[in-house]
C-alpha cells in the first residue's frame, strides 16, 4: 500500500494523511516532518539540508530524495507508506521510479481556492498564549479576543489571503504535471474535499477500498 496525498496548502492532506495511517497501520511520511528529524540528528543529508533551509531556501532535489531514501528503507515501511509533500514535482516522481518505488495510488484532495482562501483567511491566533480559532468554525466566544487569556487575536502573515493566493498558484503551476504524470499511468484519483473532514476520509477510504479491497 504504497500511497501518495497531493493537496493544496490548507486543503487538509496533512491530517487525511495521519488518519489513513492509523487506520492502516502503515507510516505517514510528511517530507517537512522528516526533514527536520534529518537536521536534528545531524544525518549527512540533513547537514546538507540546513545548509539550505537556514537561508530560507527550500532544499534541492538531490538532498530531499536522499532524505526519503534514507525514511523509506526503514523497516516500518516494509508493508507501505503514505508520502505527503513529496514528490513535488514530476522529476522527484521520476526519481521515485528511478529507486524502483512502485507508487499504487496518487491521492488529490481538490478543494477551491476559493473555500480554501476562506478557510485560511477566517484563522486567528492568540499571540499571548498561542491558542487558535476561526471565525467561522471555532470562534472564540471573546469575539477578537482570546477566550483563554483575554489577549488580542490577530491573523497570520501567512494566512492573509494575498499571501495565500500567491501560495496557491504556485501549487497549481506545479503539482498540474505532476498529476498528469500519474494520471497517465492510471494511479491518479481525485477526492473532492469536504466541509467536514470525517466526509473527506470516508471518500478518501472508498478511493483506498477500490484500489486495494480493503
Ligand atoms: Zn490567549
Amino acid at each position: 500500500m504504497r500511497i501518495i496525498f497531493l493537496g493544496a496548502p490548507g486543503a487538509g492532506k496533512g491530517t487525511q494523511a495521519e488518519l489513513i495511517s492509523a487506520q492502516y497501520g502503515i507510516p505517514a511520511i510528511s517530507t517537512g516532518a522528516i526533514i527536520r528529524e534529518a537536521i536534528a540528528k545531524g544525518t549527512e543529508m540533513g547537514l546538507a539540508a540546513k545548509a539550505y533551509t537556514e537561508k530560507g531556501m527550500l532544499a534541492p532535489d538531490e538532498v530531499v530524495i536522499g532524505i526519503i531514501k534514507e525514511r523509506l528503507a526503514k523497516d516500518d515501511c516494509k508493508n507501505g507508506f503514505i508520502l505527503d509533500g513529496f514528490p513535488r514535482t514530476v522529476v522527484q516522481a521520476e526519481e521515485l521510479d528511478k529507486m524502483g518505488v512502485d507508487i499504487d495510488l496518487v491521492i488529490s484532495i481538490e478543494v477551491s481556492d476559493d473555500d480554501i482562501v476562506k478557510r485560511m483567511s477566517g484563522r486567528r491566533v492568540c499571540g499571548s498564549c498561542g491558542s487558535s480559532y476561526h471565525v467561522l468554525y471555532k470562534p472564540s466566544k471573546n469575539g477578537d479576543q482570546c477566550e483563554k487569556c483575554g489577549s488580542d487575536l490577530s491573523i497570520r502573515a501567512d494566512d492573509k489571503p494575498e499571501v495565500v493566493l500567491d501560495r496557491l498558484t504556485v501549487y497549481h503551476k506545479m503539482t498540474e504535471p505532476l498529476k498528469d504524470y500519474y494520471k497517465s499511468k492510471g494511479k491518479c484519483v481525485e477526492v473532492e474535499g469536504q466541509e467536514i473532514l470525517d466526509d473527506t476520509s470516508a471518500l478518501v477510504r472508498e478511493q483506498i477500498a477500490k484500489a486495494f479491497g480493503r
